[in-house]
């Protein structure tokens, strides 16, 4: 039986081996024991993440142990989301290729097929420039971080433009789950895009499949788990 973080580092490499995250990006999960405290790694590569690396952080994005290690410049994404969001159990925040050219032409990403259905709701845009001007384009601030989960609203996702996408899930298992599809729809939404007009998944049928998957993310997460332990 695996701990809650022991599978957040599970998830750490798993995003790394599909490419949502490289040397940059993050998870974290609300502490199970405090909600208003999450858990995410120290300032690293997902990939390289280990147990010893995990560190608590408040609601306000201030590490809770005197002597924590370097904290991610972006954990403020992580923390506003769980500050207005009580449903919310884990957060992603990543730059994965194929999303970024959505997040800057006004093209929608819409589920093009059933493993992305958790789309269906719309991908809200959130343009930093709007709330901070010309900035660095990082959710460096309390503030940031909090217009940014403003522009999240109810949906799964958001897009972030010119810098990269976040992803909200029930559960850690739900929150990879959703990323690795994003990705993946963004990629095929892309090439479908180049062939012709594209037939999305209709809102009732986006909204069909993803009840169904909602109840499978354990299926592909013991997969994806078993490939990187
Ligand atoms: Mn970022």
């Amino acid at each position: 039986m695996t701990t809650a973080r022991d599978d957040l580092v599970i998830a750490n490499h798993i995003l790394a081996k599909h490419g949502v995250v490289d040397g940059f990006g993050h998870v974290s999960i609300r502490d199970p024991d405090h909600a208003g405290r999450f858990i995410i790694a120290r300032s690293m590569a997902p990939a390289l993440v280990s147990i010893d690396d995990l560190m608590e952080i408040d609601l306000d994005g201030n590490p809770v142990a005197p002597d924590a290690p370097r904290a991610y410049l972006e954990r403020f994404i992580h923390s506003e989301i769980y500050r207005v969001r009580p449903d919310i159990l884990a957060v992603i925040h990543h730059h994965s290729p194929s999303v970024i050219p959505f997040g800057v032409t006004g093209v929608p990403l819409r589920p093009i097929y059933h493993m992305s259905g958790f789309l269906g709701a719309g991908v809200p845009v959130f343009d930093i420039r709007c709330d901070a001007g010309e900035t660095d384009m990082l959710i460096r601030s309390p503030a940031l971080g909090c217009a940014h989960a403003a522009c999240l609203g109810q949906a799964a996702a958001t897009l972030m433009r010119g810098h990269g996408a976040t992803v909200v899930g029930t559960s850690l298992q739900q929150v990879v789950y959703r990323a690795i599809y994003m990705e993946m729809n963004a990629r095929l939404q892309g090439d479908a895009l180049r062939l012709g007009p594209v037939q999305y998944l209709t809102e009732t049928e986006a909204r069909l499949a993803a009840e169904t998957n909602d109840g499978q993310v354990q299926r592909p997460w013991e997969l994806w788990a078993r490939e990187v332990t």
